[in-house]
This record gives structure tokens, sequence and C-alpha cells, in this order.
């Protein structure tokens, strides 16, 4: 059985303490806990100990429907997804976990719930990573045989917590689900997989309510160096949802909590992505990468700019290159903002110019999905020039290289 690190938080005062607080770097500004976490990995992408920060989603398809989950994952990949979790309810999931596993370009982790045996399934299908929480498994032993084979292929398991569905001697003890309550439950299920020698382990405490998230987040870091996934779940419509993680994900983010992050959306899964990537930019906690800059439009408008530019964001979002692509409405004031970032189009007579590094490089007569794919190739082409490239979260380089 390996040996139990040292996970227990002591306060620092020495030289230790002067050091992580000038662990600071440009896309990693806060140090805090996330800088003293247990570095684990989901397949290829590393998640803890400073590394950078992986943004993760959930599949909305039945996960029998092979087809149709590859097509997801592959969508959610190209948004700028680092890990995809599916729900793994029976048997007839987990027949569908080889051909799903062979497919995906990005580390599947599968979401388990009571049944040991679909966990074992699981990770003979190749899994990366276990959502399971082993208090609910039925007994040590078989907690016992899914550490030791998850342990065998390094693969992690996250614990789960949820306000809405915490034991009910620990309801009772706390008045119901507080923050306190989420982490003496937390640290119940850590403690079962502890005693199976296992440690490789993340935990997510997720509530609808925002303060109560927060809370329990902030206690739990205050008592372990496991790494934490951030979430607020149920967080509601694309819009709600987006705030409430922004605000719940950015006040823990900020001060240095959270080792992995999933917005919960009730909309397309490759929209939980985007909004997370844009959290972590938002912070400053991951290259800022593509930026797509648009004029509010105004009656000079000649082409639908909001479609446009909608079009562009989806079709290079993603890419991992620093640039601002400017989509402007009208050959009065456009060309000007147009011709400020690296890549432009000023929309004027049927089409528009297009720009590149504050010149004129051509003309382009189409529709909105036309110019936004004239607009893709371009971003292509000028990266390839410049080899412009941020850095890639699942590398784990940058954090490291950066931090004094
Ligand atoms: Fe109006 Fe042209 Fe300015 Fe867009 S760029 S807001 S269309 S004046």
């Amino acid at each position: 059985m390996p040996e139990h690190p040292d996970l227990v938080i002591r306060p620092q005062t020495g030289p230790e303490r002067v050091a992580h607080h000038h662990a600071v770097s440009r896309y990693f500004p806060t140090g805090g806990h996330r800088d003293t976490t247990r570095a684990i990995r989901v397949g290829r992408v590393p998640i803890g100990g400073g590394a950078p920060i992986p943004v993760q989603t959930m599949t909305k398809t039945d996960t029998q429907d092979v087809p149709a989950t590859i097509e997801q994952i592959a969508k959610v990949a190209t948004a700028g997804a680092d890990l995809v979790r599916l729900a793994v309810p029976d048997n007839a999931a987990a027949a569908a976990l080889p051909a799903i596993k062979a497919a995906s370009p990005i580390p599947l982790i599968a979401d388990i719930h009571f049944n040991y045996l679909l966990a074992l399934r699981a990770l003979e299908a190749g899994v990366d990573g276990l959502r399971l929480n082993p208090g609910n498994v039925g007994g040590s032993e078989r907690v016992e045989t899914v550490a030791r084979e998850a342990r065998a292929r390094g693969v992690p398991i996250r614990i789960g917590v949820n306000a809405g569905s915490l034991e009910r001697d620990l309801l009772e003890e706390h008045g119901g689900p507080t923050p306190e309550a989420m982490v003496e439950s937390a640290l119940r299920h850590v403690r079962i997989l502890e005693d199976s020698g296992f440690f490789d382990i993340k935990v997510s405490l997720k509530a609808s309510n925002v303060p109560m998230t927060v809370a329990a987040y902030r206690l739990m870091a205050a008592k372990t160096r496991y790494p934490l996934h951030l979430g607020i779940t149920e967080a509601g419509t694309a819009r709600t949802g987006s705030v409430k993680s922004a605000v719940g994900l950015g006040i823990l983010l900020a001060e240095g909590i959270g080792d992995t992050i999933r917005v919960s959306l009730a909309t397309d899964p490759a929209e939980e992505v985007v909004v997370g990537i844009q959290i972590l930019r938002a912070l400053a906690l991951r290259a800022p990468g593509v930026n797509v800059i648009a004029c509010p439009s105004c009656g000079r408008t000649e082409i639908d700019v909001e479609k446009v530019a909608t079009e562009v964001e989806k079709r290079i979002g993603a890419l991992p290159y620093q640039v601002s692509v400017a989509v402007m409405g009208c050959a009065v004031n456009g060309p000007g903002e147009a011709a400020e970032a690296e890549l432009g189009f000023a929309a004027g007579g049927r089409g528009g110019l297009l720009y590149r590094d504050g010149k004129v490089v051509g003309r382009v007569q189409a529709g909105p999905d036309e110019i936004a794919d004239v607009l893709a190739r371009e971003v292509e082409a000028w990266a390839a020039e410049k080899g412009a490239r941020t850095p890639d979260p699942a590398a784990g380089a940058p954090a490291a290289a950066e931090r004094p």
C-alpha cells in the first residue's frame, strides 16, 4: 500500500511563506491553495500543484448512443474543453465506453453512482478518471477493489458532494445543508479512499447557492491539500448560470482556490466550455487567446454584425492563438478599428475589406457564413506565419516555467 502523503495544512511561518506569496506569474497571478495541492493527472491533463486550470464539461447525450456522444465530445473539444465527463448509469452505457474512449480527442471521466461494478467496467474500458462517492458503493471491500484497479491504472477519483444529497445524520447535526456539513461529508468520503491507500483524489462541493458554495470550498481549502473541482450545480439557463458561475468560481479562483472548473448550464455543453474559458481569461488565469471585437452596429451597418461576429467566434474562439479579430459594420468608422486589430473585416458595398496587421489585403464579397470562413482561414494563415501559439493547459508547462 502506498505511503500516506502529507496533506494536512500547517501554518507557514518562515521563508516558505514568503516564497509562496511571491509566487506570481503573468497568467497565474494569485497563488494560494492551488499552488499547494497534490498534483494528479486525468489522462494527459495535469490537475493541482499549480498546474494550469483545465476546463471540463459533461455530455448531455444518452451515453449508449455512441455516434451522438462521440459527436458531442468532438464539439466540446473543438470549443476548448480539456476534459469531458459522461454519465454511466447502467451496463449499456458502460458497454459504450470503449468505442467512445477510442474516438475521444480528450480524456474521459466516468460518472458513477452507487454501482461499483460499473466503475470497474469503466476502468477496463480505459477511462481516465472516475467520479464516484466511495461512501455510496456498499462497503469497504468494494471500495478497495475500485481503489486498487484505479491505482493500477493511474486513474484519479473525484468525490462529488452535492448540497442536495447530504447524509441524513449530517443534515440533522448541522441543521440543514450547510457548508460545514458539505465539507464533513467530503472528508468522510476522502477518509474511505485514504483507508484503501488511495490518494489521487479531487473534491467538489457543489450547491446551487453561490455564497454557500464559496463558503464550502473555502472551508475545504483550509482543511486539505487535495485539488478542488469547482462548480455551481444546477446553475441555470445560459445567462443566469453564466453569471452565477462567473461570480462563484470567480471569487474562489481569485483567492487561489480551484484546480479545475466546470460551468453547468441548461444548454449546449460547448457553451459551458466557452463560458469556463472566459472566466479563466477574465482573471488572467489563462492566456488571452482569440479576442473577437465587434462594433455595436448602427444605422450605417451594411452587414449583420452580430451574426458574422458570432460565426467568427464559433469557428476561431478556441484556437490557441493570441490574436484580435475585428468585425465592423460599415466603411465609415469600421476601417479604423479593423486596421487596429491583427485581422479585421469592415463591411462596405456588397461585402467588405479584409485587413491584416493594419493593411488592406483583399476584398470579400460574400454572406455572413463565408465572411466567417474567410476570417477563420486568415487567422490560421496569420498564426502559421507568426508562429503564434498561446500556452496549452494540457501541456502543464507554462505555470511552472513562468513561476519564479
Ligand atoms: Fe455604426 Fe460603422 Fe460604427 Fe459599426 S463601425 S457602429 S456600423 S458607424
